[in-house]
């Protein structure tokens, strides 16, 4: 299929290559030249704007840090819209804000183009394989026609409702994913205040009641190694609980614990280069705050 994507980086770079091992045709554009010269190189086309890839390409494919840059991507100078055909398909896999995408997705309806926000879990890994989680919202009609894409970068894809639905799931998962990060690595560090090895209470969580996705692929692999690599920044993290925050707000839910979370990560945010470090570095700010060594 002839694909056109728009985002290089961790995520958006893994689904591009994935799609090309597929036998794709990717048509690519990015702000960052460096990577537009790396895919080049391996035989994927290069696009000098937005709208020149819209023109050429029925689906394209956004996978951008947030929801001010897809609306720049889309609506600002040279933007998609600009060169969209009549019935093309925008697939924003974006992690954004429900109230944006809809917004977007009415201004491209008024063009005839149709726009599903496809967030996606499962990180760099799973982006790697094309065995991402894919959760749809917008039109079922498009979501039919983009379907074998989606069945290309993931292996569960699920339509769950209306334009902004995906990119509301999305967010609320990522407040239980920082909720269960904090919180495991809070009782590891009263733990090892208490003389207790790291090692063996993760042992005993992770075949007990208090394991999780955080407990069982995050804390050893990326925090007691030392390594804080998983490809998923702390700034994009506090940007979904950021979002998370403004969904419970605007349903009139207390939130109360990720309340909690997301002043922890604010306070994260503040201290670290939050957009050069992976988002386990949050463990250093709880070593810092209650004084102990992971
Ligand atoms: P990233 O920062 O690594 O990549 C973003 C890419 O977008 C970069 O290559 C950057 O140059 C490009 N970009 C920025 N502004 C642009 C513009 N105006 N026009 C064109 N390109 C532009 O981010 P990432 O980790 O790949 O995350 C991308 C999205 O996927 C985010 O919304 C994130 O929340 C979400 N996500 C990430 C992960 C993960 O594990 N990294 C997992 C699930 C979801």
């Amino acid at each position: 299929m002839k694909i056109g994507l728009i985002g290089l980086g961790n995520m958006g770079g893994r689904i591009a290559k994935h799609l090309m091992k597929q036998g794709n045709e990717l048509h690519l554009y990015d702000v960052n030249t460096e990577l537009l010269e790396h895919f080049e190189s391996i035989g994927a086309k290069i696009a000098n704007s937005p709208k020149a890839l819209a023109s050429e390409n029925k689906y394209v494919i956004t996978v951008l840090p947030n929801a001010e840059i897809v609306k720049q991507v889309v609506s600002g100078e040279e933007g998609l819209i600009t060169g969209f055909k009549p019935g093309s398909i925008l697939i924003d896999m974006t992690s954004s804000i429900p109230e944006v995408t809809k917004n977007i997705s009415k201004e491209l309806e008024e063009q005839s183009v149709r726009m599903l926000d496809a967030p996606v879990s499962g990180g760099v890994k799973r982006a790697e394989k094309g065995t991402l989680t894919i959760m749809v919202g917008g039109n079922e009609e498009a979501f039919s026609e983009a379907f074998p894409i989606f069945d290309m970068i993931g292996s569960n894809t699920m339509h769950v409702g209306d334009s902004g639905a995906g990119h509301t799931i999305k967010a609320l998962n990522n407040m239980i994913s920082a909720t269960t990060l904090s919180v495991t690595l809070e009782a590891l560090a009263a733990g090892i205040k208490l003389g207790l090895d790291p090692y063996k209470m993760l042992k005993v969580i992770n075949s007990s009641t208090g394991k999780s996705n955080s407990s069982e692929n995050k804390v050893a692999q990326q925090v007691l190694s030392g390594k804080y690599e998983g490809g998923f920044t702390l700034d994009l993290m506090y940007k979904d609980l950021t979002t998370a925050m403004e969904i419970t707000d605007h349903a009139k839910v207390p939130a109360a614990v990720s309340n909690s979370v997301y002043q922890l990560w604010e306070y994260a945010s503040s201290q670290e280069h939050g957009n050069k470090v992976d988002h386990t570095v949050i463990a250093k700010i709880i070593e810092k705050i209650a004084d102990v060594k992971f």
